[in-house]
């Protein structure tokens, strides 16, 4: 009633101007509003960058932090005490949530790729040298034990995981993807609409930036070798969705001249040698273009053309490979479908 009262005797001056405060304190909220909160860390031994619009302005790393710390310590292989770790010395058998989704996409991948993805390589990736352990090139003998142990069945649920003892798991082709999805869900269910998530080149992204445009990802040229600076090739207009990308070209090791990638062929046990120096694969979700980049490594560009011509409906009919052609000259191959996503 006051209320009413009062609005109704305002001197028209004093309207004005609070009209005029009025629109200023919205633009302000506004401008505030297009400014996203960035924030930058490290975790999983590499980096992560985050953008988010969010009109309460919130701190979100301490939450972000922590998420990737207890993801560590369920599922990194370079943390002593993870559950992995535990897991894969046969000091246990119990799952969390973490690893038992992880095992459930890594079956999916591997029975989807044709065994191209296996996350039971995980004594082959030491042996060649692409962990804590010495480089040095396993024997026939040691080679077929190992594949072996990469080919004893297991079986788990919800709870628990059993294997054979020498079985040992290596999810770092498509933890960091499941990494940045739970990251997303963070944000999702704090109620932030627009976000760009970057775990160590990993990324995914909703919503649509202030201005209304989608938020967009740089793809790098491969370099001619790890030291060499990024070079952004093709920019992707991204809403809802992922990108991930594998390559040989800063992962590998050299001994007497010869580059070892850090992608294992679980067909043979050894690093795959093939012309293909990365792909990048958008998808809905991380964990499954981490994945599908790591199987298409295995599989070097023809298998994957006829692999994907073959499965029309995805996943992984989004991608673009690069290679060095037979006279040594880098080319692209973009399929169809991430040819039309760029045109969007
Ligand atoms: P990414 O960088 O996502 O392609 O993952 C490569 C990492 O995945 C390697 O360093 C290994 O730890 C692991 N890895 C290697 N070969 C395979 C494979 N065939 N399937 C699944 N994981 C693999
Ligand atoms: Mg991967």
């Amino acid at each position: 009633m006051n209320n009413y009262k009062n609005r109704s005797v305002r001197h028209p001056g004093v309207g004005r101007f609070l009209l005029a405060a009025t629109v200023l304190a919205l633009l302000s909220v506004s401008c505030r509003q297009q400014q996203p909160v960035q924030l930058v860390g490290e975790a999983q031994g590499t980096y992560y960058s985050i953008l988010y619009y969010d009109a309460q302005q919130r701190d979100l790393q301490p939450q972000i932090d922590s998420l990737l710390d207890a993801f560590d310590l369920s599922a990194s292989l370079w943390v002593d005490s993870s559950l992995l770790r535990r897991i894969n010395a046969n000091l246990t058998d119990s799952l969390d949530n973490i690893l038992h989704t992880l095992l459930s996409h890594s079956s999916f991948v591997e029975e989807y790729t044709g065994g191209a993805f296996n996350c039971r390589v995980g004594r082959l990736v030491q042996a060649w040298g692409f962990s804590f352990k010495e480089r040095s090139e396993p024997d026939s003998a040691a080679l077929a034990a190992m594949l072996q142990a990469v080919n004893d069945t297991f079986s788990f649920d919800s709870l628990r995981v059993h294997k054979s003892p020498a079985t040992e798991f290596d999810f770092n082709a498509i933890a960091q993807g499941y990494s940045v999805d739970l990251l997303a869900r963070m944000f999702d269910s704090l109620g932030i609409e627009s976000y760009l998530i970057n775990v160590g080149g990993e990324v995914i992204a909703h919503g649509k930036k202030a201005n209304g445009k989608p938020w967009a990802v740089g793809i790098e040229r491969p370099a001619e070798n790890r030291y060499s600076a990024p070079d952004v090739e093709i920019s992707i207009p991204l809403v809802d969705r992922s990108v991930v990308t594998s390559g040989s070209y800063r992962k590998y090791y050299e001994k007497d001249g010869v580059k070892y990638s850090h992608t294992i062929d679980p067909a043979t046990g050894r690093p795959v040698t093939h012309s293909l120096l990365s792909v990048s694969v958008v998808e809905d979700e991380c964990w499954l273009a981490d994945a599908m980049a790591t199987a298409y490594m295995v599989m070097g560009l023809d298998w994957a053309k006829a692999f994907i011509a073959a499965h029309p409906e995805g996943p992984g009919t989004d991608a673009v490979f690069f290679i060095y052609d037979s006279c040594g000259t880098m080319k692209s191959y973009a399929t169809p479908a991430f040819k039309q996503l760029i045109k969007n």
